[in-house]
């Protein structure tokens, strides 16, 4: 199958957008990611799905702990920053959370030690037990077909 007739076809699939961050010696690290998912409430796990060529790799791998914050339709510009699509002008500050760095004013942030890791093909699993959350008021920023959006409400009227 043709690489990019899989990405056509998994760009159908619309997701929220969110911040990965670490925090190693060096310093804070951060990338925007859209794999990401929940997947156990006892104990509460979720998971991340990193490119094998990424900086963030190492550093998950260094640090052993993560954050992902889930951005709002405010944080485009965020979002761009950190997938090194367009920087931003003015320095980035960082909240934290049991000394893990989050994006400050994310609809909401998970935090995380690892718990497993799994290299799956040209990606790497981090599933990540939750240790703290936070969350604010707002709307998310969506993804779809390769182009960033908004969340609009379907009212159902009933005939
Ligand atoms: P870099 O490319 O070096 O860093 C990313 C950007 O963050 C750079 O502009 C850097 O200047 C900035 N940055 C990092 N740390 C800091 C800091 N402390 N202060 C200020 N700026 C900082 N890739 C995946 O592997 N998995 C995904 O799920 C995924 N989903 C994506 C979803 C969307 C909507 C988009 C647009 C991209 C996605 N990507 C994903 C691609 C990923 O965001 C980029 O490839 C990214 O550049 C990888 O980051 P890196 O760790 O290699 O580091």
């Amino acid at each position: 199958m043709d690489n990019q007739f899989f990405r056509q076809a998994m760009g159908k699939f619309t997701t929220g957008v969110t911040v990965i961050t670490t925090k190693v010696d060096e310093g804070v690290h951060g990338m925007t990611a859209n794999a990401f998912m929940s997947i156990s409430l006892e104990p509460k796990l979720v998971t991340i799905s990193i490119d094998n060529r990424a900086k963030m790799l190492d550093k998950i791998k260094a640090s052993g702990k993560y954050a992902v914050s889930f951005l709002s339709d405010q944080q485009l510009d965020i979002s761009m920053h950190f997938a090194g699509q367009k920087q931003m002008d003015q320095e980035i500050a960082f909240d934290y959370i049991q000394e893990i760095p989050i994006i400050p004013n994310a609809l909401a942030s998970v935090v995380c030690d690892v718990d497993q890791t799994y290299q799956v093909g040209d990606h790497t699993l981090f599933i990540g037990r939750v240790l703290d959350i936070s969350v604010n008021n707002g709307e998310p920023l969506t993804f779809f077909s390769g182009k960033y959006g908004k969340n609009q409400q379907l009212e159902y009227v009933k005939n």
